[in-house]
């Protein structure tokens, strides 16, 4: 398995960067996780055509993690209509608000499906199990496993219970990092770097990758405020960098 990384800002991105999107791949299968704003043209740099996609995944409808699923479905839909593009793409998303996944499809440009915790999508080789995170709408943290191999991405949170359920001994933990620890307050509804570092420690994560980072910090200072309580093999999520879960 590997992840590509196509943006890792939140919840907007710095200049010439993008928000939140992350293309994985086993062997001939590629799922898109997230489809926020800049991500769709980034996408189209990693393959050939929108039809290679197997499933796309939206972790929560927040717009950085959506909005180009707003632009996709043009692609889709009207080349679909033109007989380029043969197939719908089955799409993974929560039901909240509803408001917002009914303004998803456009003409059959997608398979919809809810996503909840119940959701199991066994892809390849692949089980993908999803688990409820603390964020002000319904957000899934997405758990990938194979042969052995865990694979977790948190989206969305803040500090909660379920985070050590599902991120114990993750080969890659692709963390939410959001805020500086001297920034964290109550209402905010993402990780410190402080919370993300203790957290990689106690739980023995093997690799940690920083996304979703607010822009206008230094990246520099987020790594090194997290080194400070991780030890282990941690970097920022570099934009357009694979990274291998072996
Ligand atoms: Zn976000
Ligand atoms: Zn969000």
């Amino acid at each position: 398995m590997k992840i590509t990384i196509l943006g890792n800002s939140g919840p907007y991105p710095r200049a010439g960067s993008a928000c939140s999107g992350y293309l994985l791949e086993d062997e001939e299968i590629k799922i898109l996780i997230d489809c926020g704003n800049g991500i769709l043209s980034r996408l189209l740099g990693q393959i050939n055509s929108l039809e290679e996609l197997d499933t796309i995944i939206l972790t929560h409808l927040h717009s950085d993690h959506i909005s180009d699923i707003m632009i996709m479905r043009y692609a889709l839909g009207i080349n679909q209509a033109k007989g380029k593009i043969k197939k719908s793409i089955p799409l993974y998303a929560p039901q909240d608000p509803l408001e917002t996944y009914n303004k998803i499809q456009y003409k059959d440009a997608f398979i919809l499906n809810e996503l909840n915790e119940r959701t199991l999508l066994n892809i390849g080789d692949m089980r993908i199990t999803f688990e409820e995170m603390s964020h002000p709408v319904k957000t899934f943290a997405v758990i990938v496993e194979k042969n052995n191999k865990k694979f977790v991405y948190t989206s969305d949170t803040k500090y909660c219970n379920n985070l050590a359920k599902i991120a114990k001994d993750a080969d890659v933990l692709l963390c939410e990092c959001n805020i500086m620890e001297e920034d964290l307050t109550e209402d905010v509804y993402h990780l410190s770097t402080k919370q993300v570092g203790e957290l990689s420690t106690s739980l023995g994560v093997k690799k940690l990758l920083l996304t979703h980072i607010w822009p206008e910090y230094d990246l520099s200072s987020i790594l090194n405020e997290v080194k400070t309580y991780y030890p282990g093999d941690v970097e920022i999520a570099a934009e357009f960098k694979t990274y291998e879960i072996d």
